[in-house]
This record gives C-alpha cells, sequence and structure tokens, in this order.
C-alpha cells in the first residue's frame, strides 16, 4: 500500500534534485571549504552559491544569511542575541500560539527574571493587534512572532507588525519557519530585522536552517568559536545540507505558484468534502487567512490520537496537535489558546499538504475519514451523551 503523506508541516520528503545537489558533497567533495587549497576553496564557492540562492527567495542580500543546524537553533539565537545587545532591557513579546522553539524559550527567560508578554489571538487564530501595540514599550528587547502558525496555517499580518515595533526601535524576529516557500517574502521592503528558516520543511534535509539578519542589526552570536558565516556562528559548515538547502530555496521559487493553485484547490477539496461528509466538524482557523497547504480539522467528541491510528491501517500520515506535542494528551495550547471547545480540541487533526501531493491522495482520505470517524464515535461516551451542539460542518 502507498504511502499517503500529508504531513509536510511536520516534515518534508527529501527533493531528489536536492538530494542530487547534495550527494557529491558527502562523497568525493569533502573539504574543508576553510582550507587554503583548492579541494577545500571549492567547496566554499558552492556555499556562496548557496547563500546567493538562499538570500534570492526572502529578497535578502547573501551576506544577511546565517546557516545554522535548525529553526529551533535560529529562533534561539535571535531571541538570545537581543537580549544580549539589548543590555537591560527585560521585555519581550511575542504571542500564546509560537512554536516550543520560542514559547519554551521565553518559559525559561522568565525563571530568569525577564517580562513576557504572549499576545492573544482570536477564535480564528488570527493576532490582537489592539494588544500588540499597547505591548511595545521602551523596554522591549525584541518580538518574536511566527508568520505563519505550524498547526493551523494561520497567518500573522508580520510585516505591518514589524513597523510597529521599528518606529519604536525594537528587534523584530519572525518565525518563518512554514511560511518560506509556501507563500512569497520579500526582505527588501519590509521592516524585519531577523528571521527563521528550517529546510526540512522545504525538501532539504533535517538538520539544516538559516537566521536572516538584516544589514546594520546588532547581533551577538549563540554559538562561539571558529570564524564561519564570518564569526556569526562557530563550527564548521555543513557543507553537504548547506548545498541542498540553497538547492531546495531555488526549488521553492519555481513551485510557489504550484503551491497558491494546485496544492491549494486540493486543500480545499479535502476541507470541503470532509466538512459535509463528517457532522459535527469544523476547520479550526478556517476564518482566517491561511497557508495554501494546510488544514486542521476538528471531529467533535474523538480523539485525534485514536483517528490518527486509524488512519495509520490505511498509511495516511497526520498529526494531531503539532508534531512536536503529539504523544501528550493535552489539547494543543495552539487550539486552547484559539478557545476552541474541548470536545472539539480534542478531536483535531492537521493534513499539511505539498506539490508532491495528488488528487488520488486527496480522494483517497476523503473515501476513508468518514467511517474512521464513525467508528471511533460508535464507541465515545461523548458522542453518546449527544456531544456538544454544534452545526454540522461547522
Ligand atoms: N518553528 C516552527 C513554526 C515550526 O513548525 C518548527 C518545526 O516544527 C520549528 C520552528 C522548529 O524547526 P526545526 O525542526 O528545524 O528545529
Amino acid at each position: 500500500m502507498n504511502t499517503i503523506y500529508m504531513d509536510n508541516n511536520a516534515t518534508t520528503r527529501v527533493a531528489p534534485e536536492v538530494l542530487e545537489a547534495m550527494l557529491p558533497f558527502l562523497t568525493d567533495r569533502y573539504g574543508n571549504p576553510s582550507s587554503a587549497y583548492t579541494f577545500g576553496g571549492e567547496v566554499a564557492r558552492d556555499i556562496r552559491d548557496a547563500r546567493e540562492k538562499a538570500a534570492l527567495i526572502l529578497g535578502a542580500s547573501p551576506e544577511e544569511i546565517i546557516f545554522t543546524s535548525c529553526g529551533s537553533e535560529s529562533d534561539n539565537t535571535a531571541i538570545r542575541s537581543a537580549l544580549t545587545t539589548g543590555r537591560d532591557k527585560m521585555h519581550i513579546v511575542t504571542s500564546r500560539v509560537e512554536h516550543p522553539a520560542v514559547k519554551v524559550l521565553c518559559n525559561e527567560l522568565k525563571k530568569q527574571g525577564y517580562r513576557i508578554t504572549e499576545i492573544p489571538v482570536d477564535r480564528e487564530g488570527r493576532l490582537d493587534m489592539d494588544r500588540y501595540r499597547e505591548s511595545l514599550t521602551p523596554d522591549t528587547a525584541i518580538v518574536s512572532l511566527m508568520w505563519a502558525n505550524n498547526e493551523t496555517g494561520v497567518i500573522f499580518p508580520v510585516e505591518e507588525a514589524a513597523r510597529m515595533a521599528k518606529d519604536l526601535g525594537i528587534i523584530f524576529h519572525t518565525d518563518a519557519v512554514q511560511a518560506v516557500g509556501k507563500i512569497p517574502i520579500d526582505l527588501s521592503k519590509s521592516a524585519i530585522d531577523m528571521l527563521s528558516l528550517s529546510g526540512h520543511k522545504l525538501h532539504a534535509p533535517k538538520g539544516i536552517g538559516i537566521l536572516y539578519v538584516r544589514k546594520g542589526t546588532k547581533f551577538a552570536p549563540l554559538l562561539i568559536g571558529g570564524h564561519q558565516e564570518g564569526g556569526r556562528r562557530g563550527g564548521t559548515e555543513n557543507t553537504a545540507s548547506i548545498v541542498a538547502l540553497g538547492k531546495a530555496c531555488e526549488l521553492a521559487s519555481t513551485r510557489m505558484e504550484d503551491e497558491n493553485t494546485r496544492v491549494r484547490a486540493l486543500r480545499d477539496r479535502l476541507e470541503t468534502e470532509l466538512l459535509s461528509r463528517v457532522p459535527n466538524s469544523r476547520i479550526n482557523g478556517g476564518g482566517a487567512q491561511r497557508l495554501p497547504n494546510t488544514t486542521n480539522i476538528s471531529f467533535e467528541s474523538v480523539e485525534g490520537e485514536s483517528i490518527l491510528l486509524l488512519m495509520d491501517e490505511f498509511h495516511i500520515c497526520a498529526s494531531s496537535g503539532s508534531a512536536c506535542t503529539s504523544g501528550s494528551l493535552q489539547p494543543s495550547h495552539v487550539l486552547r489558546a484559539m478557545g476552541v471547545p474541548f470536545t472539539m480540541a480534542h478531536g483535531s487533526v492537521r493534513f499539511s499538504l505539498s506539490v508532491y501531493n495528488t488528487e488520488e491522495d486527496v480522494d483517497f482520505v476523503i473515501d476513508k475519514i468518514p467511517a474512521i470517524i464513525q467508528r471511533l464515535r460508535d464507541l465515545s461516551p461523548f458522542w453518546k451523551q449527544g456531544g456538544q451542539v454544534c452545526a454540522p460542518g461547522t
């Protein structure tokens, strides 16, 4: 049986073109890019090339790109850098729905005496911009807001938020791990100071990321050591993965249109069909501006984890909550922040598509899910008690 992979916000397959580009750096081209001889110098040139490709998809210049090991490292570096360079500023502004790479770090910083403001979201997952505006103070060292939410795909107006921060001289960081390659980004026209990107969400391998740092932004490295990345991130370069990420960025630019037309249409059909075939189901964040590939659907009075187990029998891969939080039976912090009722939040499944998904994949999922939900509802005490009041298909 084929695997129907609809968990691309958790990770993506390495594109064959990307694999082909990186393989020589795992076999013959193993020189250290810092070495003086040609065998190393050639690799340095390939890294330069990858940096240019990565800069292009962001509308940045190559010197503004720092290669890191992952999105989490980029997030940690950005926030810690701003706190170091901000000296005695003790306030951080973020949102209630950030990825743990930001959220857990902020929880730790709170224990160390920093003041954290988490901006709330409404029922559709939209950021409360009034509360955001009010939260900015002369003591704010950094704002860190995600561009697009990994669980719901809801897009935050980060450009507007960055301009507000800039007016007050506050560093603005965005976790764009889910946004890059799915929606156009042009940092040359933006007030964003720092941006995080992760290779494995973009058909590059795991273990490579980028932190963009705008020219002129004060910066303090997280990893101190060698002179690599212009002294902004010590450690011998992960050459194969850097080259892979460059290629993945190039590919993503050429596929952005497919992502926003064909993939969006697949996602929309999946949603419409599931909502019409499964009563008491709803789209979380459906009323907000969203990524084209993501849908988060709640099926009332069933357990998301149980849905995943039954889907697994058909080799359908998706998530309940985010990949990083599944395994815990608590509804996700994102759905709780949106005020999704308990019996709905528990039964949520995130499908995240990619350019590799087909009409047949969607047909298969539409065919299997209604019976899976019915099977679970037949066993559910909540459902037998009448469940929560909710109009079919809302
Ligand atoms: N930020 C967001 C929004 C994510 O979705 C993820 C991964 O799920 C990360 C950060 C962490 O990225 P990485 O897995 O590369 O550390």
